[in-house]
C-alpha cells in the first residue's frame, strides 16, 4: 500500500484556538490593561483553582517560573531564608523525578539544591515508589520530593505520599503536562503540597506560555504573588526584604488562556480518541502504548507514547547528539520510525531523556529499585542485571503525532507508518 505524505504537517501537540482568545485579548487592550495587572490574570486565576480544585492559583510568566516559586516556598519552610545570594537549598538534597523534562528539576539547582534522581516505574512510566523508598534509607535527612505526572498520566501518589509521610517529607507536584487528570477521582494539581501546570504552546491548554502555582494555603499564594512581581513591600516607595522576580503572568497571556480554559474537556476527549484509535491500530505490532490504571487514574492523554518490545528492537545506536540504526525485517526502533515519520511530514518525538543521563547532572546520585549507580547501556543492564527503566523506555520508546486537530483518517496514516517500519 502506497502511503501519502502528509500535505500540512502533522504536529506533535500544538495550539489550538476557539475564538474567545481574540476576545479577551482584544479587551484587555481596548480597556488599556496591557500590563501584569487586569481582569484576564483574576479570572483566569479564579477558573483554574475551580476546575482543578484547589483554593488558590497564582498566575506566573510559566510553568518553570511556578516551580521555581513552588521548589523555594517549600525549601525556605524546611531550610529557612538563605542570606542574599544563596539559594534556600544549599547543601541538601532533593529527590526528583528522573525521566521528565529538565524544567522539572532545574529549580533545584537554581537554589543550590543537589536533585537525587529517582527511577521510573513500568506501570505509569512515573517515579517509583520501590527506588523512592530505597533513596530514603540512603538519605533519611530529605525532606523534599519533586514529582511529574509524565505525558497526562498521573503518578502513583498514594504510595509515593505514605512514603513522604513516613519521613516527614513535602511533595512539589509538576502537573504542567496532566492539567485535567485525575488521581482517584482527584484532580493532578491537588495531589502535592504545592503544585503548578504549564500554558506552554505544546501543553493541552495555552497562552503560548504562562503557568500557575496551586496552593491551599492563603501564606504561599500570597508570598508567591509577591515573589514574581519583585518582593515589592506594602510601602509608599519600592521597599524590599526579600528577593523578587519578574515571574506575573501578564494581563494579554492571560487573555488566551481564559478563552481557551471552557476547552480542556474537548481537547482531552480529542486527545483520548488519539490515543485509543493508535492503541487499536498497533495492537498486531510488537509494541505498547504509555501505561496507565484505568481503575485508579484518567489521564488528559496529552501524549500518545510507543514501547517497542525487546525482542521486536533492531541495532539503534546513541551518541551525545546523534543516532543511528540498521534496518532488520519485523524490528524497529524509535530512530527509524521517528526518521520515517518526519519524511511523511509528521513530528514524533524522543521519549525524554533521563535527568541521571544528561551531561549536566552527571554528578548527581541516581537511585533505581535494586542499587545506586547509573547504567551505561541496555547491554549492561542485561549482562549486569541492573536495574534502569529510564534507560530502557528512553531507548525503546516514542511520542506520536498527539495533535488534537489531528482527524482518524490521519492517526490510521500514522499507523500505517509504523507499520511499515516493522515490514
Ligand atoms: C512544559 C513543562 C514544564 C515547564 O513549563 P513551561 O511553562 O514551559 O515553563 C515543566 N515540567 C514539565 C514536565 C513540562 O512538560
Amino acid at each position: 500500500m502506497e502511503i501519502e505524505a502528509f500535505e500540512k504537517k502533522i504536529w506533535l501537540s500544538s495550539p489550538t484556538m476557539h475564538g474567545d482568545e481574540r476576545k479577551w485579548v482584544d479587551d484587555a487592550i481596548l480597556t488599556n490593561w496591557v500590563s501584569t495587572v487586569g481582569a484576564n490574570i483574576n479570572e483566569v486565576e479564579r477558573m483554574t483553582a475551580e476546575k482543578i480544585g484547589r483554593k488558590y492559583a497564582v498566575a506566573l510568566s510559566s510553568g518553570t517560573a511556578a516551580l521555581h516559586l513552588a521548589i523555594k516556598l517549600c525549601g525556605e519552610k524546611l531550610y529557612g531564608q538563605p542570606k542574599v545570594g544563596h539559594g534556600c537549598l544549599e547543601g541538601h538534597k532533593v529527590f526528583c523525578s528522573d525521566m521528565t523534562f529538565d524544567a522539572t528539576v532545574n529549580p533545584v539547582a537554581y537554589e543550590g539544591g543537589e536533585a537525587v534522581f529517582i527511577d521510573t516505574e513500568r506501570d505509569t512510566w512515573n517515579m517509583d515508589p520501590v527506588a523512592l523508598e530505597k533513596a530514603f534509607e540512603i538519605y533519611p535527612e530529605v525532606r523534599l520530593v519533586v514529582l511529574v505526572h509524565l505525558y497526562g498520566t498521573p503518578a502513583k501518589i498514594d504510595e509515593i505520599r505514605a512514603i513522604c509521610d513516613k519521613y516527614n517529607a513535602l511533595i512539589v507536584e509538576d502537573a504542567a503536562e496532566s492539567f485535567g487528570a485525575s488521581y482517584k477521582g482527584v484532580q493532578t494539581g491537588c495531589l502535592g503540597d504545592v503544585s503548578i501546570i504549564s500554558y506552554n504552546g505544546n501543553k493541552i491548554i495555552t497562552g503560548s506560555s504562562g503557568g500557575m502555582l496551586l496552593t491551599d494555603s492563603e501564606e504561599w499564594a500570597h508570598k508567591a504573588r509577591k515573589w514574581s512581581t519583585q518582593s515589592r513591600e506594602d510601602a509608599a516607595w519600592y521597599q524590599h526584604e526579600e528577593l523578587g522576580y519578574n515571574y506575573r503572568m501578564s494581563n494579554i497571556i492571560a487573555g488566551v488562556v481564559r478563552g481557551q480554559l471552557p476547552y480542556l474537556e474537548e481537547h482531552i476527549a480529542q486527545k483520548k480518541a488519539i490515543y485509543e484509535r493508535y492503541k487499536d491500530g498497533l495492537k498486531d505490532l510488537p509494541v505498547t502504548m504509555n501505561p496507565f490504571d484505568p481503575v485508579v487514574c484518567e489521564p488528559n492523554y496529552w501524549l500518545s507514547c510507543l514501547l517497542i518490545d525487546e525482542s521486536a528492537m533492531c541495532r539503534q545506536v546513541r551518541g551525545e547528539k546523534e543516532a543511528l540504526y540498521s534496518h532488520e525485517s519485523g524490528k524497529s526502533c524509535p530512530t527509524e520510525i521517528l526518521e520515517l515519520l518526519a519524511r511523511y511530514n509528521a513530528e514524533g518525538r524522543p521519549i525524554w531523556k533521563p535527568m541521571h543521563m544528561q551531561p549536566i547532572y552527571r554528578m548527581n546520585p541516581f537511585i533505581t529499585t535494586n542499587g545506586n549507580g547509573r547504567a551505561k547501556s541496555n547491554a549492561y543492564i542485561k549482562e549486569s542485571g541492573f536495574v534502569d527503566v529510564g534507560a530502557d523506555i528512553f531507548e525503546r520508546g516514542l511520542c506520536l503525532p498527539s495533535d488534537n486537530k489531528m482527524t482518524m483518517e490521519q492517526v490510521d496514516r500514522i499507523v500505517a507508518i509504523i507499520h511499515e517500519c516493522f515490514a
